[in-house]
């Protein structure tokens, strides 16, 4: 097979976008994509510094390098979770590649962040599931680096295959709220959130694959130990199946819902949070999320010391 824009031999075939590059034109593709994406989207531009949360894994390392290397003003973000030698490993990956380019890097350690919680020590207390505690305290930290560093934007690793699973789960639901909110570029509702965007929505988990190893980027391949969500893998795989079986299916999904389908949903007005009276951040009741999971953190474990 051909590169379609070279006619050098082809490196990749990308059904869904029935194009083969060789690696070259693939990294360029690949690039302008994610650039097509910020500008059509307004996500950020050149003169805004913009904070990249990445966790070591390929996607977010995929945006970064591209990031960088389009001359954005980048700086990272690793919030370590304290999850055993996942977390440590994870944490290398990240060091080694902002220290080979360069690259401002910030990292936050749950164990050594205000009441010293990292995510198996709240979901043992709790007894949630631990993705649900930690992707709860993933968003408060991402919010509060962002505002504290004076970051005017958090770009995410999200690519079209989470992006389609999340759409999936939330017409199955018919989450209204939540489809109403689905989109790439979250405006700011408060005056410490920042705006938020996943520059990577419209390529495949297969695409930044393919672009982390052409770029010899070093990711942490092994999954979190705690198994993202089963239900949100069942999505994965269904969708999985219907590119398959009609390539370009989860690009159609969530281009067509966000030109055509999200309007349906958009509540006319919504309340903008309050401050959370007690860590000042954005809340939907007098207490965060975040504040009040650390609440039940205490008075578990108080209840278990009494007992
Ligand atoms: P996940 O929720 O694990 O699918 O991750 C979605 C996105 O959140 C990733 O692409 C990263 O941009 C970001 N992210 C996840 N985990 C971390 C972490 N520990 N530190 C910083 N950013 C993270
Ligand atoms: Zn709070």
């Amino acid at each position: 097979m051909k590169c379609t824009r070279c006619r050098a031999k082809a490196e990749v075939h990308l059904r869904a976008h029935n194009a083969a590059f060789c690696r070259a034109c693939f990294v360029l593709v690949f690039r302008r994509q994610v650039e097509r994406a910020i500008a059509a989207e307004h996500m950020f531009t050149r003169e805004e510094r913009v904070l990249v949360a990445v966790s070591g894994g390929k996607d977010s390392l995929a945006l970064w390098d591209v990031l960088a290397d389009l001359g954005y003003d980048t700086t990272g973000l690793y919030v370590g979770l304290g999850i055993g030698t996942y977390s440590d490993r994870s944490h290398e990956k990240v060091v080694a590649f902002a220290r080979a380019r360069g690259l401002p890097l910030r990292v936050v350690d749950l164990d050594a962040t205000g009441p010293g919680l990292a995510v198996p020590a709240v979901a043992a207390a709790t007894r949630r599931a631990a993705c649900a505690a930690c992707g709860l305290m993933k968003r408060h930290y991402f919010d509060v680096a962002a505002f504290e560093g004076g970051f005017p934007v958090l770009a995410t690793g999200h690519n079209l295959d989470d992006e389609a699973a999340r759409l999936l789960g939330n017409v199955l639901a018919w989450r209204r709220d939540h489809l109403a909110r689905q989109q790439p570029v979250l405006p700011p509702t408060h005056p410490r959130f920042v705006r938020k965007v996943k520059p990577l929505y419209l390529v495949s988990e297969y695409e930044t694959a393919v672009y982390a190893f052409m770029r010899g980027i070093d990711y942490i391949v092994e999954e979190c130990p705690n198994a993202a969500g089963a239900t949100q893998l069942a999505y994965k795989a269904a969708l999985d199946r219907l590119e398959a079986a009609s390539p370009g299916t989860k690009l159609r999904f969530v281009k067509e819902f966000l030109r055509s389908g999200r309007q349906a949903f958009v509540a006319p007005e919504e309340q903008p949070p309050q401050a959370c009276v007690r860590c000042g951040m954005p809340s939907y009741g007098p207490t965060c999320a975040f504040c009040r999971l650390l609440d039940e953190v205490e008075r578990r474990r108080a209840a278990a010391a009494s007992a």
